[in-house]
Order: C-alpha cells, then structure tokens, then sequence
C-alpha cells in the first residue's frame, strides 16, 4: 500500500529533467500523503519530508540517472536512516546470565515472542529459560508451558501468588544454579497503558536489572505505536522494541516511527506465528521492501560510483601536474564530509578501525580549523597557493582574517 502511494510520486517526475523546488512539490506531497495513509506519525512525517526534500535539491545531477530514480534512492538513504541505519541485535550479559524482560499491551504476542526468541536463543547455540511472569490469569501460565515444551526449553513458573518481581529474582538464581545463558520473562500486559503494569514491570527492573527490556509491539496499532514506545520508554526505560504482526494487514507505519520517536530501535519483527516467524529488523531490507525498488537502488549505486571514480581520477591528475590548488582541497574535504562522519569514512579503511573517538574528534577539528583559513583566502590566493608563500603580508591578513597565528597560515 505504503509502495503504490509512493509510485504515483516517481510517477510525477517522469518527464523532469532535473529536481529543482519546483518539479519536487507534486512527488513530495505524494510522499508525504503516502506515509500519513501508512500510519507514519505526524512529526516523523514531517521532519522526513523535509529532510528528503533538502538532499533531493542539494543532490548534484548524475548522467545516465533520472530524476526520479535519484530521488527512490534519496528516500531509500533517508527510510534506511529514519529507522536506526544498522541492525540491532540482541545485547548478551558480560557474567550471568542474559536477562531480557518483555513489556507491552495485552494480546500483541509477548508470549508467543518468549517462545520464538528461545527459539532464536538455541540456534545461537545458548541455553535459555522462559519465565511466567504474568501471574494474572492461570492461562497465561499454561501457554507459556505448552509453547515452552514445543521449543524444547525449561519454563520457570511459581504460579500465580508470588509477586512478578520475586519469581525474576528467583528464576536468575535457577538460571546460575544452571549455567543458563539466558532467561526470557513474559509479563502481563493490559488492554490500555495503566499504572499498576508500569509499577509491576518497575518492580522486576529493579529487582534483576535485566540486558534487555523489549517492548513488544503490535504492527497494527498503527499510529498509537509512537505514543506508546514513547511512554513506555519514559516510564520504564526500554532497550528496543519488537514489531509483530507484520504479515496481517498492518500498513507499516510502526515500523517506520519507532525508532525516530522513542530513540530506540527494532530488534525483531514477527512474521507469523510459528516459531522460526521471527527474525531479526534489517533497516536496509525494509526500506527496500517499503519501496519495492531494488533494481533501481543498485542502478543509482553504480553511477554514483561511476561519478566518484572519475572525481578522483581527475584529482590524481591534478595532483600529479601539481594543480592542487587550495579550491581542490576544499572539495575533497567537503566531499568527505557528504559521504558521512569521519569515523564512519575511517571505520571503512581496512585495518583503520583502530582509530578512537578522540582522534576521529581531534581530526574534525583539525578539517574545521583548516577550512577557516581556506576561507578568508581571495578566490586568486586560493587557485595559487604560491601566493601565500611569497607574500608575507597576506599570510599576515590570512591570518588575521580567520583568527589564526601567522604561523598556522604558514604551515598550511
Ligand atoms: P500476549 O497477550 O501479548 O502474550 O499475546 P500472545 O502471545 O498470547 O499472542 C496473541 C495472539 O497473537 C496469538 O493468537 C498469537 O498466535 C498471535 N500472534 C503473535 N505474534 C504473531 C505474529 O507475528 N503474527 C501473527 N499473525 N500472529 C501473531
Ligand atoms: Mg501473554
């Protein structure tokens, strides 16, 4: 659905020849349609729009690319951003054993999530342990014991008249007795946000600090997902959120506003409701498959890779006829500031993954400090740098201009 409103914006492009503010009005306005009809939050849509928006104007024009293939591509990048970038898998307890508490309403599916992460804990090859700690309906008991059987892994149970937080503290002790990798606590859940669960769930947080405190979420909620990561992760304090439901007729929305709201990514999604229907949230997959696009995606990537290919061979032209002039410095320095963080840049030379946060910090720095200087140069001094070096006084003025020791000016 998200995919067919979106198409009708590409649509509105065929024909352009290039993105400008006006030839982006009609597919923005798609888009942003296409997202509130998926059930994406209001602000979320609105800061996406608006962020799609300015790299689609700032975008140089790539030969060989549409207009309306550059801008699949932006929103692609922006959807892949929108929900955390990277998959995020689960966090394990350095000593211990692994404790991840599940939160959430009544009837998303925490207890049949229990069941498929010990599922997804024992193809790891860790050894897991499911906790009844929805102590309000006896059912609830019997459910978690008949899926924990199908799965094959131990369920902790102390029935129904001993608080939640008592049976955690008791089942993390069972799990050391045990050497259990990890424990997996289901909890009651109720029809609406109320003050006794968030008290309960508090009470367990407090009593065994677990790794992980998933809320669960139902992808149908639609747009009330947003309010309730938000409050649950303000109240009890979440670690991420896992998405079910996804094969119902969810429009999706969820998925696209979780991480945006709360701050907080999606670990899983479920698929169904068999055991193995649960798998881990790839950002990338989902915007891919929010925008049914892949081949125009890889096609977008190879040009763009094309462009930057030819950028540096033109460089080490320049370069070796000794051309390199103040502007061309400033370019590659801009360049490497488009293609993301220092850090990221460097986390992608093999072998330079070493480098810290300070240096990475230190170097920024360095760039900034740098470009201050280009900058109070004449656009003359800046094509020929010798400028600068047989003259004295306009190192001085240099200097002056950009609040640097004439030393500084001179090294660089
Ligand atoms: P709880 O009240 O949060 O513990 O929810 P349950 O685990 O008891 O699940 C409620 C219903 O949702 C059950 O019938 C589950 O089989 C179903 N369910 C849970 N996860 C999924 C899913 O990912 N897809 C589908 N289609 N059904 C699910
Ligand atoms: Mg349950």
């Amino acid at each position: 659905q998200l995919t067919t409103g979106l198409e009708s914006a590409w649509n509105k492009l065929r024909g352009v020849d290039v993105l400008t503010k006006e030839t982006i009005v009609e597919p923005m306005r798609d888009i942003r349609r296409a997202l509130l009809e998926a059930d994406v939050s209001l602000p979320v849509v609105r800061r996406f729009v608006s962020s799609v928006s300015e790299k689609a104007l700032g975008s140089d024009v790539i030969r060989g690319i549409r207009p309306e293939q550059q801008l699949v591509k932006i929103v692609h990048d922006e959807l892949v951003q929108l929900m955390g970038g990277e998959v995020s898998d689960l966090v394990f307890a350095k000593s211990g054993p692994t404790v991840i508490l599940l939160a959430g309403l009544q009837g998303v599916g925490k207890t049949t999530v229990c069941a498929k992460l010990a599922f997804y804990l024992k193809k790891l090859g860790k050894s897991c342990m499911l906790v009844a700690a929805d102590v309000y309906r006896p059912a609830a008991i019997d459910q978690l014991t008949v899926l924990g059987e199908q799965v094959g892994v131990p369920v902790y149970s102390e029935g129904t008249a001993v608080k939640p937080a008592e049976i955690t503290k008791n089942a993390v002790e069972e799990a050391k007795r045990n050497n259990i990798d990890a424990i997996v606590v289901d909890t009651a859940g109720r029809l609406q946000i109320d003050k006794t669960m968030m008290v309960e769930l508090k009470e367990v947080k407090k009593a065994v600090n677990p790794t992980e405190i998933l809320l669960v979420v139902d992808a149908m909620t639609g747009q009330e997902a947003a309010a309730l990561v938000t409050t649950f992760n303000i109240e009890i304090g979440i670690s991420g959120a896992i998405l079910t439901k996804l094969d119902g007729d969810s429009r999706g929305g969820a998925a696209l506003s979780v991480k945006e709201v709360s701050g907080k990514p999606i670990k899983f999604v479920g698929r169904g409701e068999r055991m193995e229907d649960l798998e881990l949230f790839y950002p990338d997959r989902m915007a891919q498959r929010v925008l049914g696009m892949g081949d125009v995606l890889s096609f977008v990537e190879k040009a763009q890779e094309v462009v930057r290919q030819e950028d540096t061979m033109e460089l080490q032209k320049k370069i070796m006829s000794a051309k390199f002039d103040f502007n061309d410095f400033l370019k590659q320095t801009q360049n490497v500031a488009k293609m993301g963080s220092m850090s990221r840049v460097i986390g992608m030379i093999p072998g330079m993954n070493k480098v810290t946060p300070a240096q990475i910090r230190e170097a920024e720095k360095r760039l900034a400090f740098v470009e201050s200087m280009i900058n109070a140069m004449t656009a003359e001094e800046r094509e020929k740098p010798e400028l600068l070096a047989e003259s004295r006084e306009r190192r001085i003025r240099v200097a002056e201009e950009s609040e640097k020791t004439e030393q500084e000016v001179s090294q660089l």
